[in-house]
């Protein structure tokens, strides 16, 4: 892997990297100063299959422009290239992300083997791990719950609806929530794992109250849901939830027990969002 492209925002606080495979595909990388921890989006797929359609790695797909999995080596090495470029002075912690372009639970394998690499390199900080689903294989969340890594693992299922008619609107190739939940449920909250539920608030489409009161039903108070802005990819369906649409959702959420946060960053500016710089440049750059 190397690098072949940087876009810095104006805010200075979310760098996206371009990186190009040997034989000549692109992939995004994201790198995040947050005041407490350093953390580095990585993509483990060119393009998607599950072809959510809020996300330009979505809108590959629906092109038929879901092109291969990443191996694990290609994986490592896109996090190596950039941390290359950081400065651990500070001390914070870094979190390797697998929320990048791709669906991880597609390329498991790899996935798990990048992971297990990880934790083997002497970071100069301690490390924490994310990986991000759509949901589309529950079995493999039971399987990641067997596997140990000792570090922190954080689960994030990308939920978007309350009830499979509305999720399916967002997340068209999944499983039904049922499964997705069984397996959750009985996914191991030990050796510092956690869960979180992720949610892009569409205007019109998820962000009703009737949605907030279906999902405090569905899930049931202790869990915690993150909210995260959409980014507006070209051709998207979809609005932004105006903030009081947001504010209102938040607070069923609250009152039926469950937390939540709001992870707004100005990353629109830097085509950020699952896919969207390397969308935008694969043609341009024209490396195969
Ligand atoms: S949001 Fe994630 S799972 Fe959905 S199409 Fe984009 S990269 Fe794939």
């Amino acid at each position: 892997m190397r690098i072949v492209e940087r876009q810095v925002p104006k805010d200075h606080v979310a760098t996206k990297y371009l990186q190009a495979t040997s034989d000549g595909f692109v992939v995004e990388t994201t790198y995040i100063d947050q005041p407490r921890k350093h953390i580095l989006c990585v993509s483990t797929q060119v393009g998607c299959p599950v072809g959510c359609t809020f996300c330009v790695s979505g809108l590959r797909s629906q092109e038929s422009k879901y092109l291969r999995n990443l191996t694990a080596r290609e994986i490592v090495d896109q996090c190596w290239n950039v941390a290359r470029e950081m400065d651990f002075s500070s001390g914070k912690p870094l979190l390797f992300s697998f929320m990048g372009e791709g669906e991880p639970f597609l390329n498991f394998e790899a996935c798990t083997d990048a992971f297990l690499h990880l934790v083997m390199i002497g970071w100069p900080v301690p490390i924490r791990l994310a990986v991000s689903t759509s949901g589309i294989r529950p079995d493999l969340i039971t399987e990641l719950g067997n596997l140990k890594f000792l570090v922190p693992l954080k689960l994030q299922i990308s939920l978007h609806g309350p009830t499979d008619e509305v999720r399916r609107k967002i997340v068209p190739h999944t499983s039904p929530l049922a499964d997705i939940l069984a397996a959750v449920r009985s996914y191991p909250l030990t050796d510092g794992r956690t869960v979180e539920w992720n949610y892009v608030p569409c205007a019109g489409v998820n962000d009703a109250p009737e949605h907030a009161h279906a999902l405090v039903e569905l899930l049931g108070p202790g869990w915690h849901v993150k909210f995260n802005h959409l980014n507006l990819a070209v051709n998207s369906p979809f609005q932004p939830s105006p903030a009081e649409n947001v504010s209102r959702f938040r607070d069923i959420l609250h009152a039926g027990g469950i937390t939540t946060e709001c992870y707004f960053t100005d990353e629109s500016s830097i085509s950020s969002g699952c896919g969207q710089l390397s969308y935008s440049r694969v043609e341009a750059l024209a490396l195969r």
